[in-house]
């Protein structure tokens, strides 16, 4: 075992609080995944396949293929190929992603990649066998500054180390942007224009990529990284993100409080 296996294996798990994230009962020592208590644990909430692959709204009645498209995304195609959204973004998952985004409890991004990677390995078995490279969602200087780390880049790299793919910072945001949270579709695009650009184009020529971020509504985010990594040549790009809030309009999008 090497010492940054160590690390991450006996010595960051300690590090997260010895009651659930979500309903505060303590945690038996050896069984903390996620920050919470197994009785939470298993209240995890799977997206179900029926979803759009742009921006992962749920479509309902049909059997449809896996690369289904809803009117929105048809309209205007994203720049990645394919959206994966592992679990709703709803309790208990909010209390992980809070913890991860403003407790400072970095080893959370460790667990949720190691669900991730479990939750998808007939996928990645499958259609995303073989990816080059693994990269997340830049945070502007100045917010990666307050927080100290970026969320992304905690889920990419223990990911990338799961996938057994290269993992690296090509993604720079030129700009800072306001808030997403309340802005339609149009309104987000615009917002992000530009916002986000490459590095490092002979890491990205050609190559088959995995776009991570903790948290997408829309994609927007998602798409705008995409978009600079397809000037960049990127050959093929999945997006990820652990969790995905309701779109506006969509069931319980209005009972979903984001920060
Ligand atoms: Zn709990
Ligand atoms: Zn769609």
């Amino acid at each position: 075992m090497t010492v940054t296996d160590l690390l991450f294996e006996k010595l960051l798990p300690i590090l997260l609080p010895l009651s659930c994230l979500a309903c505060d009962r303590l945690i038996d020592g050896g069984r903390h995944s996620l920050g919470l208590c197994v009785r939470c644990r298993g209240r995890l909430m799977p997206l179900g396949a029926d979803r759009c692959a742009g921006c992962g709204r749920p479509l309902r009645g049909f059997d449809l293929p896996a690369s289904f498209r809803c009117g929105s995304c048809r309209r205007r195609p994203r720049a990645y190929d394919r959206l994966i959204a592992l679990w709703a973004f709803r309790p208990p998952l909010d209390a992980v992603i809070y913890g991860l985004k403003f407790q400072r409890l970095e080893s959370l991004g460790l667990h949720l990649a190691r669900e991730m990677a479990r939750e998808m390995a007939d996928r990645l078995r499958s259609e995303l066998a073989g990816l080059d490279l693994v990269v997340w969602v830049p945070l502007h200087w100045r917010r990666h500054l307050g927080r100290g780390y970026n969320q992304a880049e905690r889920i990419a790299r223990p990911l990338a180390r799961e996938l057994g793919a290269p993992c690296r910072r090509v993604l720079v945001r030129a700009r800072a942007t306001p808030a997403q949270t309340g802005l339609v579709r149009a309104r987000r695009a615009a917002n992000l224009h530009g916002a986000i650009r490459t590095r490092r184009g002979d890491w990205i020529a050609g190559r088959r990529i995995l776009l991570v971020d903790d948290v997408t509504t829309t994609g927007a985010t998602l798409d705008a990284a995409a978009t600079a990594l397809r000037a960049a040549g990127a050959a093929e790009i999945t997006a990820i993100a652990a969790a995905r809030t309701p779109g506006i309009g969509e069931p319980s999008a209005r009972k979903t409080v984001i920060w």
